[in-house]
């Protein structure tokens, strides 16, 4: 495995562990499956290291992640907000992960502001705010959990990765990466996934429950999405969704819902970016995919104020749904020169309606 690691960083990481035996582990808000695979992988590998350990995540996580040893244990901030105010004041050390702004903590902000206590950052997003002491950040890296088996080795605690550890950890692998299929170029992801199967780990039933299963309304949901709201701009090789309040309910929305929605319009032949706009209660949800490094998170930047990855990025647009889009395709001849060069061609017609009358 390429040795990434800066020693000096791990050998302070290593004793501040050595020091503290209260910690409390957070993520971003709106937890996905790296985020939460991250915060309790390291749980339980603390755990064997006799810490007292508590995640504390900003709003609940995905139903789909409730397989996930030790789920029910994590404490949620917008359930209990007093009880984790609690956690954070009592902390020793606060370990955050898979984010590099406070404000992606949303409401719960605050709690790691005021907090006075040493704070190490595991992640992986471009340009991390420095407000923690220790900062691993690889922008480059598939996943927060990737990059935590990567610390956990370098701190030699290989051995005390237990099978709860490793299947958190395989998780976000998992989930960031799609099941193996995007960001994940680098041989050492192989050797890590081998790693965590010779735990025990099983890949098969964390792939069907992480990543594939969904409920009837979020399948019909995506159906409808793409039999109806697809639009497709052949000019600039470009998609947009939108969804409103009414359409989501309609299918008895639940969060998480319509999170692979923004990356189907990708897997047609010479789509090379997508845009899916759903209304909230307070604002547009902007997410954004593309393929062969067309810079969405330019995109969602310059005009939405958002960020994100180069391929995979996202807003919020406070406004209405329809001025989102309209100020979305009026940026689109901006950003024709990104396509310059590419030779694929879309594959896209009009589907003509059947019109049976009988
Ligand atoms: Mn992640």
């Amino acid at each position: 495995m390429d040795k990434i690691l800066d020693t000096r960083k791990v050998d302070k990481f290593d004793k501040l562990l050595d020091e503290v035996s209260s910690i409390v582990l957070t993520c971003h808000v709106r937890p996905d499956g790296d985020a939460i695979g991250s915060t309790l992988g390291w749980m339980h590998l603390l755990e064997r290291l006799g810490k007292s350990v508590v995640v504390v995540v900003p709003d609940n996580a995905p139903k789909s992640l409730s397989f996930l040893p030790g789920f029910d244990r994590m404490a949620v901030f917008t359930r209990h907000e007093e009880y984790c105010e609690k956690l954070f004041k009592e902390a020793e050390l606060v370990i955050c992960c898979d984010f590099n702004q406070p404000s992606r903590l949303d409401r719960m902000q605050r709690l790691l502001d005021e907090c006075l206590c040493p704070k190490v950052l595991i992640d992986h997003h471009v340009e991390p705010s420095p407000f923690a002491d220790i900062l691993f950040s690889f922008p480059d890296m598939s996943s927060t959990c990737e990059l935590s088996f990567r610390i956990m080795a370098e701190l030699g605690l290989y051995s005390e990765i237990n099978l709860e550890a490793a299947t958190c950890i395989l998780t976000g692998m998992i989930t960031d990466t799609k099941n193996f299929t995007v960001n994940c170029k680098s041989p050492d992801i192989y050797e890590i996934l081998q790693r965590l199967l010779e735990k025990g780990c099983d890949k098969n039933r964390i792939v069907r429950l992480a990543l594939m299963e969904k409920s009837y309304g979020a399948m019909m949901l995506e159906a409808y999405a793409l039999s109806r709201k697809l639009e497709i701009f052949p000019e600039y090789h470009g998609s947009i969704i939108c969804l409103d309040k009414e359409e989501c309910e309609r299918f008895h929305y639940e969060k998480g819902d319509t999170e692979g929605i923004v990356n189907r319009p990708t897997e047609i032949r010479g789509v090379t970016f997508s845009f899916f706009l759903r209304e909230d209660s307070d604002c547009v949800k902007v997410s954004a995919r593309s393929v062969m490094d067309f810079p969405v998170n330019a995109m969602c930047k310059d005009i939405f104020g958002g960020g994100g990855h180069v391929m995979a990025a996202g807003a919020e647009f406070y406004g209405s749904l329809s001025d989102c889009r309209k100020m979305l395709i009026e940026s689109f001849p901006k950003y024709a020169h990104y396509l310059k060069g590419r030779t694929e061609k879309l594959d896209y017609f009009e589907v003509k309606d059947s019109n049976n009358n009988d």
